[in-house]
């Protein structure tokens, strides 16, 4: 998938698309997943373009990954959450539908009924607005 009109993700980092943003820095953006596996998942972008794990730059891959533990490090205090997966699919046979890189930081609860890969539902509007506000600043 090109970069720009084409590319979801790009619309989103240059807000031609809303998203319910809860980080942002110079090279990344953190957003609520549309379709979460549980209550607080964000996806991590790189502002810049790449389709994938194969093609992200070293400095973006590294900038997604500190974005990524910031955001997992206050997710136990502000969601409550005991625990939290990383996740990154890499082409479509590892479940990749989305080609412009992105890392899932998704909270896990004890007990929760989250097995992966998830089947992608819409979230409650009102949850995760909540949890958006948990997650900010
Ligand atoms: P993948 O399947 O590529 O690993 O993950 C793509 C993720 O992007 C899915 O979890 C899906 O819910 C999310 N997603 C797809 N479209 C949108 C959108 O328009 N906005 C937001 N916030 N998330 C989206
Ligand atoms: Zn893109």
């Amino acid at each position: 998938m090109a970069a720009g009109s084409d590319c979801l993700f790009c619309r989103i980092a240059s807000g031609e698309l809303p998203a319910t943003r809860v980080a942002e820095d110079e090279r990344t953006i953190t957003f609520m997943d549309i379709n979460p596996a549980t209550r607080g998942h964000v996806l991590v972008i790189p502002r810049a373009h790449a389709a994938d794990l194969m093609e992200i730059s070293g400095e973006d891959l590294a900038a997604c990954a500190a974005a990524a533990q910031r955001i997992a490090r206050v997710m136990p205090e502000r969601l409550g959450a005991d625990g939290v997966n990383v996740l990154n699919s890499c082409g479509r046979a590892a479940w990749q539908t989305v080609f412009h890189f992105h890392v899932h930081v998704i909270p896990r609860y004890e007990a929760d009924p989250l097995r992966l890969p998830w089947t992608p539902g819409p979230g409650d509007r009102d949850e995760v607005a909540e949890a958006a506000r948990a997650l900010e600043g």
